[in-house]
């Protein structure tokens, strides 16, 4: 066959993409084994019935046409009021592409802003598909590292070097982070806005996670002075509703970036379907209590993850100020976090995510999910922290 283009066959830098464990995991269970999987941010609940009512209700009543590609009005209206609401910046329509999920809208927003070239730059650790989805808009990703001691959060020395690199057009944030759990303070905002401003970047600020915060308070960078003008904001239902199925999220941007999204948008996914659209619009007017629901166990899971952690002292655990994991740090056993996670999974039949499938930055460490009942997690964990045990004493 003719040969493929480098654009898709380099995604991965010919690499791995980072999900061996997960997909080692679901082929044992796929053969009847029993795992214990902490891996993807899936959540162990469906999506509320109320919502699959208004789905169904929707199409039904005829709404399984095209629907318009900006999204619908009503939708529109919705997040923007929502946005609104949660930021102070007054936002309306023009302001919102709805998507397919966060994760096309993560590709529209590098394809908007970088031309073919030019740098995206990022923060290690980050969530997998960064990269590929910065190289699939054929611009060259870029990770600024992070440290474990400095909670991971990014140093202005280092965003300041990576902003100067030639051609450097965005940066790419994503607060509270997955994989680290790290809820970005004022401060560390306000630095990352003025790098963006000083050398004229887009900022992108993926706020998936803004319905889960355990820690601190979520604050939208789009709403720092003169921010609105030059940041794209993901939104998605997927973790705030339990909606991961459903691929429904939004851009929020300057109207003419918005613009030129649809355009983008008109010949990729030409729209979302509109009993889709529909389902959330009801579930985003049914207010804070949803989410709450959705948030709420996480919040539990992750007390009763540190308050189990903390009877041990080899596996150490990075208290999330928010988001559906917990970030452990292994490095006591002396195993990279790609050993320990394949091992564990051989010994024990826990899957966890490797830290080094979140970049460099996250190396020696885990990312558990807290996606099954509390009963579970609790004797995983406790198996966890025995496996490291036996580990670093036969080190
Ligand atoms: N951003 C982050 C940080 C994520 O963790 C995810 C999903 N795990 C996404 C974006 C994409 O989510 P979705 O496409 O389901 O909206």
């Amino acid at each position: 066959m003719p040969a493929l283009s480098s654009r898709i066959t380099d995604l991965n830098e010919g690499g791995s993409d980072g999900w061996e464990v997960f997909y080692r995991a679901r082929a044992m269970v796929a053969a009847g084994e029993k795992v214990t999987e902490l891996t993807i941010g899936e959540h162990d609940i469906g999506t509320d019935e109320a919502i699959l009512d208004a789905m169904y209700t929707s199409a039904k009543g005829g709404h399984t046409g095209y629907a318009m590609v900006p999204g619908v009005d009503a939708l529109r209206d919705v997040v923007a009021e929502r946005v609104t609401k949660r930021t102070g910046v007054a936002t309306t329509r023009d302001n919102i592409l709805i998507t397919p999920g966060g994760q096309a809208a993560l590709f529209a927003a590098h394809m908007a802003v970088c031309n073919p070239g030019d740098t995206a730059l990022f923060i290690d650790p980050y969530y997998a598909t960064y990269p590929a989805s910065i190289r699939a808009a054929s611009a060259e990703a870029h990770a600024i590292q992070t440290r474990a001691d400095a909670d991971f959060r990014p140093s202005r020395a280092a965003v300041e070097e990576a902003a100067r690199l030639p051609r450097a057009r965005s940066l790419l944030i994503n607060s509270p982070n997955n994989p680290t759990g790290t809820v970005y303070p004022r401060q560390t905002l306000e630095m990352l806005a003025g790098v963006c401003t000083q050398n004229d970047l887009w900022l992108i600020s993926d706020e998936v996670y803004d319905t889960q915060i355990w820690q601190g308070e979520h604050l939208s960078p789009r709403a720092l002075p003169g921010m609105a003008e030059r940041t794209l904001v993901i939104g998605s239902m997927s973790k705030s509703h339990a909606m991961t199925g459903s691929r429904i999220g939004w851009i929020v941007a300057p109207p003419s970036a918005i613009d030129a999204l649809i355009d983008l948008a008109t010949t990729t996914t030409y729209g979302v379907p509109g009993f889709i659209q529909d389902a959330a619009l009801f579930a985003l007017s049914q207010g804070a209590q949803v989410e709450n629901a959705v948030a709420d166990p996480y919040r539990r899971r992750r007390d009763l993850a540190l308050s189990i952690l903390a009877d041990q002292q080899i596996v150490t655990a990075i208290p999330a100020q928010g988001a559906m994991y917990l970030m452990l740090d292994i490095r006591a056993t002396g195993l990279s976090g790609r050993d320990f996670a394949e091992k564990l999974l051989d010994a024990r039949r826990i899957a966890v995510m490797p830290g080094e499938s979140f970049g460099r930055s996250a190396a020696g460490h885990l990312r558990v999910a807290l996606t099954v009942d509390d009963a579970r997690l609790a004797q995983a964990l406790r198996e966890l922290c025995a496996f490291a045990a036996t580990i670093a004493k036969a080190a």
